[in-house]
């Protein structure tokens, strides 16, 4: 199928989880374009660019070799040849990412790089702007979302912390997404169909999205 589905959402909803397992279900490709503006962002930190520095971010938007496998069951990611799949989770890169995706020329950049992987379709595509500005032709789009509670506390358990570390997990999640809110909207888009994943466990909410996908 030549379908391309678009996911978007705020962090810790469950986005990636989500969008593999519909992607595994119905035989499609995966992109995750957030991985990719953590590769960009973990290059700059690697090559000392002041983070706070939005030209200096623009001046090197360009430099980093960014390649994102697109198979759901092995999502790979590198940079200049180098697997940077669990580099770019750390918390040095989660900090400084909203900063470095707020660079046009950044945005500019990846945004080729995901329509060209994209391609004919056939793909899950999830981030913050793919219905919007990525892919808005695409055949499906859901906009992915949870309470605040619900969002801090799965991040907290993918980060490995304990109860005591959910109130520091919030905060930062709070922080990105006023940051990332500035830049795209964390709202649906319109034509998206919004799925609340607070009451739902990971089946259901496959369940759910595969079902509007094939609608
Ligand atoms: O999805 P994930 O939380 O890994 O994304 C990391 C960051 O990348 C987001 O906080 C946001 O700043 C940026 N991003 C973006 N546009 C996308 C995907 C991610 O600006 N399509």
């Amino acid at each position: 199928s030549r379908m391309v589905v678009a996911i978007d959402g705020p962090s810790g909803s469950g986005k990636s989880s989500v969008s593999r397992g519909v992607a595994a279900r119905l035989g499609l490709r995966y992109l995750d374009t957030g991985a990719q503006y953590r590769a960009m962002t973990y290059w700059m930190l690697q090559n000392k660019i002041d983070i706070a520095d939005p030209a200096a971010i623009a001046a090197d938007a360009g430099a980093p070799a960014i390649e994102s496998g697109t198979d759901p069951a092995a999502p790979a990611i590198s940079v200049d040849g180098h697997d940077v799949a669990v580099a770019i989770r750390e918390a040095d890169v989660t900090g400084a990412v909203s900063a470095v995706a707020a660079v046009p020329e950044v945005r500019a950049r990846l945004i080729a790089l995901q329509r060209q992987i994209i391609g004919i379709g056939g793909i899950v595509v999830e981030g913050r702007d793919i219905a919007s500005v990525v892919a808005p032709g695409a055949g499906a789009k859901i906009f992915l979302t949870a309470s605040e509670d619900a969002r801090a506390a799965r991040r907290n358990t993918e980060n490995g912390g304990g109860a005591g570390t959910v109130a520091a997990t919030r905060e930062a999640l709070t922080r990105r997404d006023s940051v990332d809110n500035r830049t795209n909207a964390l709202a649906a888009a319109s034509g998206a169909m919004v799925v609340d994943a607070t009451e739902l466990t990971l089946e259901q909410v496959i369940d759910q999205v595969a079902r509007i996908v094939i609608h």
